[in-house]
């Protein structure tokens, strides 16, 4: 049984605010605006490397976020996008700058949990520490509500939704945790495309990464692996499907180790998780480039939360 209440039509409907954001283009086609989002974590902590790497060795380790992330952020302000930073707590501690410059450029900060535990692992008592610590930190540091989450590797799904009731208690807005598609690692194909109102939650978002409809079949075309995996005309053509026919925003994600073909390069590890992991890295950046000319974009609580960018201290 489907215990999710698709409520992807009551949710655009209810509040403008809520709706995707619709902007006049020169012609008089209304385009929709999308979420540009960035997964804050260095190429170590990815959970394909996890029985590789082991989370006591990540402070011994190289890091290359600070630098991927500064790329980015001059990328998005070429381009003039404001986007949103799920960033890991164990990030934020060890560069509060690198914090203060993402907001400072108009990004929303939110949260991708503490140190990349997948949500799977956690129970409620747990997952919610998880929550509370990373808020905490990057809202002292980012001096802003954080409303958005999203679970490391997509990690809410079927076994666990009653993370999200544990998201909305602990004060997020919104979260991006569910892929609905069939994947070896996450995903969950039976849940709806688009934003719903979880079962349980009052009023918590669940914000889909996008997938697009062929057919019987739902692809995925909102980032990562696929991103670099499939030429960029499929992405192109499959966002642009999204935002005609489903009248949708669609939501994109990608991650500050995918522009940086330089990083060390971890052996030992399976062919599949190879190609998935640093496939095309050179190419990424070019793509960007082109993905951030052809649609809008904007940072997701613009698109579904109302009333924010309220300061912490408003909060308070
Ligand atoms: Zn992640």
């Amino acid at each position: 049984m489907n215990r999710l209440r698709d409520v992807t039509d009551a949710a655009t409907a209810r509040s403008p605010e809520l709706g995707p954001v619709l902007a006049e283009e020169r012609s008089s086609e209304p385009v929709v605006v999308n979420a540009m989002t960035v997964d804050v974590e260095d190429y170590f902590q990815v959970s394909a490397f996890e029985g590789h790497i082991s989370r006591d060795d990540w402070d011994r380790l190289p890091c290359r976020v600070e630098r991927n992330v500064d790329r980015i952020l001059g990328l998005f302000e070429e381009f003039g996008i404001q986007a949103t930073f799920f960033t890991l707590g164990w990030v934020a501690q060890r560069y509060p700058r690198l914090v203060r410059r993402i907001v400072d450029h108009g990004h929303e900060l939110a949260s991708h949990g503490w140190s990349h535990v997948r949500v799977t692992e956690l129970d409620a008592d747990r997952f919610r520490d998880d929550l509370t610590r990373t808020q905490a930190l990057l809202e002292d540091l980012g001096g802003r509500s954080i409303n958005g989450y999203r679970a490391p590797s997509y990690s809410i799904g079927e076994s666990n939704l009653w993370a999200l009731q544990v998201l909305e208690e602990t004060g997020h807005r919104y979260s991006s945790s569910i892929y609905p598609i069939r994947h070896d690692l996450y995903g969950m194909p039976s849940a709806p495309r688009f934003a719903f109102i979880p079962e349980g939650c009052e009023s918590l978002l669940e914000v889909p990464v996008t997938t697009v409809q062929l057919g019987a079949s739902k692809l995925p075309c909102g980032g990562g692996g696929y991103f670099r995996l499939f030429p960029y005309a499929y992405s192109k053509w499959a966002l642009r499907r999204v935002n005609r026919q489903d009248r949708q925003p669609a939501v994109f994600y990608f991650h500050p180790w995918e522009i940086d073909p330089a990083q060390p390069v971890q052996s030992g590890i399976g062919l599949k998780t190879r190609v998935r992991h640093y496939l095309n890295l050179g190419r990424m950046e070019q793509r960007l480039r082109r993905l951030a000319a052809d649609f809008p974009w904007t940072r997701m609580d613009r698109l579904f939360v109302r009333g924010a960018e309220r300061t912490y201290a408003d909060q308070a």
